[in-house]
């Protein structure tokens, strides 16, 4: 069954053809790791393990790359600024180097928690100096190229198509020569790379043909998604702010250095977390990590699970009330999975079938988890299907929701909860019926139930 996706080039839903048959090339921009993740960046990550998860149920061989950016990402678009890497360096009185393996550790075990498969690639900016060095020397000897007094820079003027990725109306941009832009030739120019102020003022720099320096940050993901899968590939994903700049640098860069066109064929942007209807962002302090999500006693998949209750095409608007109710709903899902799971009802094959394709029809138009997830409760509470059957659909379903509905869940009970239980426990043994009674009722007030099994008493979530 073809995959249809929507691709932000054409601006249209398209059926993926992959440049080698049966195997598909992903590139996905990566953390800038200078701060914790925040719960926005997340949203972007679990959609990429949709998109990559969706290709791996359709039989895809999927080599994927995230890139890692330590070095050359300004706190401005138009090459100003600081490099965020140094400027946390200095604030935190630490190496560079100490600031990104910190976060990226981090970032790593939240990935994990959410059961976001790894991809097969980690390249990391500062790591990949010569290659970056390559591609511009590339490009200066096509004539892209010019030098100012703060670095090399990429003309866009140069091309006719420059900016067809977020349909920039370049003239108009260009025509605006009121505004400022330093010593560039045009607005839209990029930097490729930046010389050092002065030798010695950043932790990060190094020699290339033009001068002491470091690359911008747009030549990362030219240079090392071409040497990880090659100078044209299936597959770029970002975030939907990436349209305007970054990506469309990025294009105009590969393109000219690759001589390819497209570099890439299909463009896949993801859509914001909001908090009170504004993006989530570092610069404002990034609401919340996932590990403030978990001490807060939110289990780290039930964000993924609200995640996946909307198109990543959709902006979500975060709120505690919302993830308690996605929570809600992901307790409910694998309670009712635990409890099928016993059945030993036969299996029909042919009910199977039907409502796996019906699945691969929803899930491969978009990859639209939302709709995926309300056909799943369609098929929890189906009476034509037994529970036998349901369980098989709910596991299958899982290998693309990735949300461990299998797994018996370990829930974190609070020490005042578990206080209670041992008080009634106590008034049981001394068969003091009332108390133990009053107690069960102050346990499920605070959210929990008890059931007393042979075994002893179990607490679940409600
Ligand atoms: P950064 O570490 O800032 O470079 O961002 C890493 C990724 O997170 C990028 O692909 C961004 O597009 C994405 N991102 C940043 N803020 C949000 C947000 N509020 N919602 C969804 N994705 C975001
Ligand atoms: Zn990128």
């Amino acid at each position: 069954m073809p995959i249809k996706l929507y691709n932000t080039l054409t601006r249209k839903k398209e059926v993926f053809k992959p440049i080698k048959k049966g195997h598909v090339g992903i590139y996905s921009c990566g953390p800038t790791v200078y701060w914790y993740q925040h719960i926005g960046n997340l949203r972007t990550y679990v959609s990429n393990d949709i998109v990559k998860r969706v290709f791996l149920y359709n039989g895809y061989k999927v080599k994927h790359v995230i890139n890692v950016t330590d070095v050359g990402h300004l706190t401005s678009d138009a090459d100003t600024g600081e490099d965020k890497m140094e400027r946390a360096a200095k604030k935190e009185g630490k190496k560079a180097s100490e600031i990104a393996d910190y976060y990226f550790k981090v970032f790593k075990e939240d990935l994990e928690k959410l059961n976001i498969i790894e991809p097969d690639k980690w390249p990391k900016a500062s790591e990949h100096i010569n290659e970056q060095i390559g591609l511009i020397k590339d490009l200066e000897k096509k004539g892209y190229t010019y030098k100012t007094s703060d670095g090399i820079y990429f003309d866009t003027s140069k091309l006719d198509d420059y900016g067809k990725l977020a349909k920039l109306n370049v003239k108009e941009l260009r025509a605006g020569k009121r505004v400022k832009f330093g010593e560039k030739k045009n607005k839209t120019d990029f930097a490729l790379w930046k010389f050092s102020d002065e030798p010695g003022l950043r932790q990060q720099e190094w020699k290339s043909p033009w001068g002491l320096g470091f690359p911008g940050w747009h030549v990362e993901c030219s240079a090392m998604s071409s040497k990880y899968l090659g100078k044209q590939f299936d597959v770029h994903t970002g975030g939907q702010e990436h349209i305007p700049v970054h990506h469309t640098n990025e294009i105009a860069q590969s393109e000219s250095a690759f001589g390819k066109k497209p570099w890439v064929n299909y463009w896949i942007h993801f859509a914001w977390l909001l908090f009170k209807g504004e993006k989530v962002s570092k610069s404002k302090g990034g609401l919340y990590t996932l590990s403030q999500l978990e001490e807060k006693n939110y289990a780290a998949l039930s964000f993924r699970y609200l995640c996946l209750t909307t198109h990543y095409g959709k902006p979500l608007n975060f709120s505690i009330e919302i993830l308690s109710s996605a929570m809600k709903s992901y307790l409910r899902l694998k309670n009712i999975i635990s409890e099928i799971k016993k059945s030993k009802d036969k299996k029909n094959k042919k009910n199977i079938e039907t409502a796996k394709k019906q699945f691969l029809d929803i899930i491969n138009n978009d990859f639209n988890t939302s709709n995926g997830l309300s056909f799943l409760w369609e098929i929890l509470r189906d009476n034509k299907l037994n529970d036998a059957e349901k369980y098989e659909l709910s596991l299958d379903f899982d290998k693309v929701f990735g949300l461990d509905l299998d797994k018996e869940e370990k829930i974190e009970i609070s020490r005042d909860v578990k206080k209670l239980v041992a008080e009634r426990e106590k008034a049981r043994k001394q068969k003091d019926w009332k108390t133990a009674d009053e107690l069960r009722k102050k346990i499920n007030k605070a959210g929990y139930i008890i059931d007393d099994t042979e075994k002893g008493v179990k607490v679940k979530k409600k």
